[in-house]
């Protein structure tokens, strides 16, 4: 209270108060005590269901003794037989153990219990009756694993695999509600004395009421406290002003879907935590409670049935609220424009089918950071609202706003609200709720707000006492007013009274775990092929069922690995900042993506060539290609033939056969100079690199332009030091910048591969460290725009950050990179916090710095870390961070990225669509015959639009649903033609709802679309 010492009386007041209510009152929270009849337990390393483990052997247990080790399950059985004198009485079962607890009573979960998440005790009864049953049996599972795992030492340190687990105390008790009460009552005065300070003087009037409850109350006299308690809630019931703020409380309970434990046991605290609501909710009618990610009740239908249909009872009553819209909680940055939509698609699919509605608001209050195409992508799929907090973690600018518009770079805008309380996890306290209205940045221009109240990151949610803690605030003259409420009643409000707020355009930039770019470097890389397989299998799955109405679409197989693929996009998974245990779950799910995903593949390719394809064990003669992509590809491939001769080909769009042998009018040449430095030149660009592979000049062969500044080397291998202040593999600090060494120590020096013809290569290594080494194969194709370094790196690191980087003579203050379906611009100066805060930033599968006509594009298959400082591209490579995976990253690595320099602007110079290339390699296939003539699928006049994704429709055999987006950032029109049987093109929304105004006339040319810049238009094809 020492804000408060403005005399001594009202600081002995305090300290008065104090002593009664913590020493005094607080030791009469429970009554009588009584033993359990027996306790006896079973260990296993697995999560097995509850028929399994009551069928197994219980051994006696007891109190004290210890069990694990991590990740194991103990299974105690309880036997307990409650005193038939405690008629009338609260009866509890407390239960105090390390681990987390889910109590069984009749085959069916009814209570979670963690002390990390302040529950120790299952309610036997309010009031006990004669009726009652006193015998009983229950189980309890516990989980060998904390709230937030079972780190080492700190929270996020790699789990302590041999952890042991203690009960410490379990019994019947009598519970005083009434003592209960009195203790909120007394917390809340105390808070409000404490909290509103002394200028204000609701804060003497909560002491001196605190003081009055303390002269009435004897707490030896349990007759007394009713008086006390009236005297609280006279104070608590003076009202305030017609102007008071509003803060909307929320249950909420933020369940990492994987993070410091496994996929797995997200499953089990998905249903501790809501078990422990449904029970609240029981008792209290108003309580509302908010549930995201689709997949976690997904988990709990599955494998808690019972528990899920009491779940959907009180979603039917409006009490427990699915929110969000997504599959999960994923990472806003990293996923590709596909990813994302499927994310929403899963997610509200689910939702409608499960309960009956679409959610209106996006859910996303962890991750790092927020796409600038987000508010398109919810637009589309019927959300206009969005919901977040972790902005507020922003190292180093405020964010400006808690409630205003957010507009995408396409003009796309939803309402967007930061709690300002700066937490998803709060609990209710006075503090809490005055932070929420003095931090709240647009108090002027909107009176409410949202405080989302629960133990959260691990599970765990909302407890009775800050139940209790919110009734008394709900409209106490001095305190904003606290009401349960939910996201539409919220929303709402604010878009009645919003017309003042501002607009913030573009990214929501996260100034802190910039790290996760680029940590985990196998997960990025796998969902960067995933993508790429999924959207494959449709394609040619699509193709397929085109050209046969009989082919069996793979839809659902297709949802189960888009599922997976989703599932691995959650915030702590792609992003890499999690435990080893996840990181292998992470691969396995990316290893059964591929697997099934070249067996959808082979079927596609063989419905639709099946006639081209060998039948015996001959020798295939010729090659059969298909080109995913919607644009015509002049590319060499390397054939399996028996001369191993590579061959160039020219393709058709979308799929196409008999590939044309062309002969190149520039073939590649490699030449070696005396000192050991090589040229490549393919009559396009023309290379220069020296003996230690750095490229010292590249240039543009017909006009000569130069990209490398005098004197300077591009793919130069940089390391730092990287040892961030807490969060190991989440961030990189920019102080890691000072401690920049190039990596000079030669291996083998430069040497020709491929001499040239179609293609031309050279190799080199570089040894990082004693303990790592990188080997680069610099490849030049014919007639090919960009050099390619197919790289190879042994990295056995720890706290190291590798780097490539590229110095390129062009001057811009802007560098370009590539985001979801679009791109967008961030500066190359640190003029400004705002500015060098970016000092590490996020891109898709390209970015590109130019000046008016000339620029360089660094592509790349499988990096999200970037960063362009002056005229130096940085493409982040590999970290070495030792918390939560002490294993992370280490060991192997394969990865390709290439430079194209380019005159006119990136957009002119069909960067885009190299990048795709580089990305979408094509398929190749040994064929009998070469008799069959090229086929094209789809066309698109303009070379503005991407058709990115066909697919079948969801639940709709034959109908296909073609996704295009306007990529130069401009607006265009432009004809999707297809050769495919379309007999009807309407347009659609990103949930495959048909737009009542959407039929396209079909002509000759196909379908007109029009866009406007980053337009993601997406047409249901109906085919006849
Ligand atoms: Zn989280």
């Amino acid at each position: 209270l020492g804000n408060l010492a403005v005399g001594e009386e009202v600081a002995n007041l305090a300290a008065k108060v104090h002593r009664f209510n913590f020493l005094a009152l607080s030791h009469r929270l429970f009554g009588d005590t009584c033993p359990l009849v027996s306790l006896s337990c079973f260990q296993t390393p697995q999560r097995i269901p509850y028929d399994e483990a009551v069928q197994q052997e219980f051994r006696p247990a007891a109190v004290g003794d210890a069990f694990g080790p991590t990740w194991w399950t103990c299974w105690f059985k309880v036997e307990l037989s409650i005193p038939r004198e405690w008629a009338g009485k609260e009866v509890h079962l407390l239960w105090d153990s390390d681990g987390e607890a889910m109590v069984w009573r009749d085959s069916q979960p009814v209570q979670g219990l963690t002390r990390e998440g302040e529950k120790t005790s299952y309610i036997l009864t309010d009031s006990l009756m004669e009726t009652d049953p006193h015998n009983l049996n229950l189980y309890m599972e516990v989980a060998c694993n904390g709230l937030f795992g079972a780190g080492k030492g700190t929270m996020i340190a790699p789990p302590d695999p041999d952890k042991k687990f203690t009960l410490n105390k379990v019994e019947l008790v009598v519970f005083n509600r009434d003592v209960h009460e009195l203790l909120v009552d007394f917390e809340i005065l105390l808070d409000m004395a404490k909290h509103l300070g002394e200028k204000n003087q609701r804060s003497f009037q909560a002491l001196y009421t605190a003081n009055q409850m303390v002269n009435l109350c004897d707490v030896t006299d349990p007759s007394t406290f009713p008086a006390a308690h009236q005297l609280a809630s006279a104070f608590f019931s003076q009202r305030n002003g017609e102007s008071q703020h509003t803060i909307h409380a929320m249950g909420h309970c933020h369940i990492d879907s994987a993070w410091l434990w496994p996929y797995e046991e997200s499953i089990r605290k998905c249903a501790r935590s809501w078990v422990t609501v449904v029970r609240l909710m029981e008792k209290n009618p108003g309580f509302t409670f908010t549930c995201s990610q689709a997949q976690q009740l997904e988990w709990v239908r599955n494998w808690y049935p019972g528990l899920y249909a009491q779940i959907q009872d009180f979603a039917r009553k409006g009490q427990f609220i699915p929110v969000g819209g997504t599959w999960v909680e994923m990472d806003g940055n990293l996923p590709n424009g596909e990813s994302m939509v499927r994310q929403f698609l899963q997610g509200q699919r689910f939702f409608q089918e499960q309960f009956g509605k679409l959610c209106t608001e996006f859910w996303l209050p962890d991750t790092f950071g927020y796409s600038a195409q987000l508010p398109q992508l919810m637009r589309g799929c019927g959300i206009w609202r969005f919901l977040t907090q972790k902005l507020s973690w922003s190292l180093v600018n405020t964010f400006p706003h808690h409630t205003f518009f957010w507009e995408g770079i396409d003009g796309s805008s939803v309402l967007a609200h930061f709690p300002p309380g700066d937490s998803y996890g709060m609990q209710g306290f006075v503090e809490e709720m005055l932070k929420t209205v003095n931090n709240n940045k647009d108090k002027g221009r909107v009176n409410h707000s949202v405080a989302l109240f629960g133990f959260g990151d691990g599970g765990g949610g909302p407890t009775q006492k800050m139940l209790d803690r919110m009734k008394r605030m709900k409209d106490v003259d001095g305190l904003p007013r606290v009401q349960m409420s939910t996201p539409d009643q919220f929303f709402s409000v604010l878009e009645r009274d919003g017309s003042q707020l501002y607009t913030w355009i573009g990214e929501l930039f996260l100034e802190l775990h910039n790290g996760t770019y680029t940590t985990q470097a196998q997960i990025k890389k796998s969902n960067r092929e995933c993508e790429r397989i999924l959207h494959d299998v449709e394609v040619l799955s699509s193709l397929a069922l085109a050209q046969k109405s009989a082919f069996p679409y793979p839809a659902t197989k297709l949802q189960r690995l888009w599922r997976l693929l989703l599932l691995n996009q959650f915030h702590d998974v792609l992003p890499g900042t999690c435990i080893q245990l996840v990181a292998e779950d992470a691969m396995t799910y990316y290893e059964e993506i591929r697997a099934m995903g070249t067996l959808l593949l082979k079927e596609a390719v063989q419905s639709l060539i099946g006639k081209l394809l060998p039948t015996g064990s001959e020798t295939a003669e010729s090659t059969v290609i298909m080109n995913t992509l919607p644009w015509e590809r002049t590319e060499v491939i390397s054939r399996t033939r028996p001369t191993g001769a590579d061959t160039l080909v020219n393709f058709f769009a979308s799929i196409s056969f008999s590939p044309r042998p062309l002969t190149s009018p520039a073939p590649v040449a490699c030449v070696e100079s005396l000192d050991g430095s090589i040229t490549m030149e393919n009559g396009v660009i023309a290379a220069h690199l020296d003996s230690m592979g750095h490229v010292t000049s590249l240039h543009l062969v017909s006009s000569g332009r130069e990209s490398v500044p005098e004197g300077s080397c591009a793919n130069q291998f940089v390391i730092f030091d990287d040892i961030p202040l807490y969060w190991d593999a989440w961030d990189v600090m920019d102080y890691h910048l000072e401690t920049r060494k190039p990596v000079t120590t030669l291996v083998k020096p430069l040497e020709i591969i491929l001499p040239g013809g179609l293609r031309g290569s050279v190799r080199f290594s570089l040894q990082i460290s004693e303990k790592s080494i990188i080997t680069q194969e610099v490849i030049l194709d014919a007639m090919c725009p960009y050099l390619r370094f197919l790289t190879q790196v042994e990295w056995n690191e720890a706290h190291k950050f590798l780097k490539v980087e590229f110095p390129v003579q062009a001057r811009s203050m802007n560098a370009t990179y590539e985001i979801q379906f679009g791109h967008l611009q961030r500066p190359t100066h640190w003029n400004t916090s705002w500015d060098w805060a970016r000092f590490e930033v996020w891109s898709h599968k390209w970015m590109d710095l130019s000046e008016h006509g000339f620029g360089v594009a660094l592509l790349n298959d499988s990096k999200y870390g970037a960063s362009v400082h002056g005229n130096t591209m940085s493409l982040s490579l590999l970290r070495a961070p030792k918390s939560p995976d002490t294993t992370a990253d280490m060991g192997h690595h394969q990865f390709t990225y290439a430079v194209m320099p380019h005159l006119g602007s990136f957009q002119e110079a069909g960067v885009i669509r190299y990048a795709y290339c580089l990305n979408f390699p094509l398929h190749t296939m040994p064929a009998d015959s070469v008799q069959c003539p090229a086929w094209s699928a789809f066309c698109v006049s303009s070379p503005a639009v991407v058709l990115e994704t066909v697919k079948q429709a969801e639940d709709r055999p034959g109908v296909l649903v073609a996704r295009l987006y306007e990529s130069h950032g401009s607006t265009v029109v432009t004809w999707l033609q297809t050769c495919l049987p379309v007999k009807e093109a309407i347009t659609c929304d990103l949930l495959e709802q048909a737009d009542p105004t959407g039929h396209l006339p079909l002509k000759e040319l196909g379908v007109e679309l029009s866009f406007t810049p980053f337009q993601v238009i997406s047409v249901l094809l109906v085919l006849g």
